[in-house]
């Protein structure tokens, strides 16, 4: 049986429903590749130091994805491992009849991969630049809009704005909606929402939550959206 009023269930992407960081994954495909990886570890080192801000992280991060094919990038997208879990668990809440939305800080193309394999309604992402098939390295975020909010910090897309949008257009109220998130990009959706769900969080996000899992396998955060 599900709680009587949930309705929309809304996941991170990175780290929750993807079993890696997709940016990691495709650094390393780059020539050089454990160079960028390494740089691309010291610039998040930067970021969870506060010298800088999320949306600068995202963008510096983006711009070493430059001059990648697209259709290399496409196919290795595809390629990407979900979290142990994420199938059955999309499987279970669907036959629930729960709305299901991506609210990712990182790739379209790697969210709308993952929205197809797990049959999701609605994906929110950045989009990356492409001309004449390669990667630019820059970033789109046509999300960036944020909502009056002192937890807000400065990240290319606003899961708060997204959220509250989402529900506008579903007629859904905010506290039907159950959020599930690990990382500082979650912070400002998880205390608008009816419950909040930490899968294995960041310290931040442990103490945000109204609940936290911990495990290797997604489908622990089953007994508290259906019971
Ligand atoms: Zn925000």
């Amino acid at each position: 049986m599900s709680f009587p009023n949930t309705k929309l269930i809304a996941f991170d992407l990175d780290g929750t429903l993807l079993k890696e960081e997709s940016i990691y994954e495709l650094l390393k495909l780059q020539k050089n590749g454990i160079k960028k990886l390494e740089l691309a570890k010291k610039i998040n080192c930067y970021f969870k130091e506060n010298v800088i801000d999320s949306a600068t992280e995202m963008n510096m991060l983006s711009s070493m994805l430059s001059g990648m094919e697209a259709e290399k990038y496409r196919q290795r997208i595809d390629s990407f491992e979900l979290a142990q879990g994420a199938d059955y668990v999309s499987k279970i809440l669907k036959k629930e009849g729960y709305t299901l939305a991506i609210l990712s800080d990182g790739f379209l193309t790697v969210a709308e991969s993952v929205r197809r394999k797990l049959n999701f309604d609605y994906v929110f992402a950045n989009e990356l630049e492409v001309e004449n098939g390669i990667l630019t390295g820059k970033l789109i975020a046509p999300h960036n809009e944020k909502m009056p909010y002192s937890g807000c910090i400065n990240h290319n897309l606003c899961k708060r704005k997204v959220l509250t949008d989402l529900c506008g257009k579903l007629k859904i109220e905010l506290k039907d909606v159950v959020a599930v998130g690990n990382g500082t990009s979650d912070i400002c959706f998880l205390d608008i929402v009816g419950k909040s769900i930490g899968f294995n969080p960041n310290s931040i996000i442990e103490e945000k939550a109204d609940v936290s899992v911990k495990s290797n396998d997604l489908k622990d955060i089953l007994p508290y959206i259906i019971n």
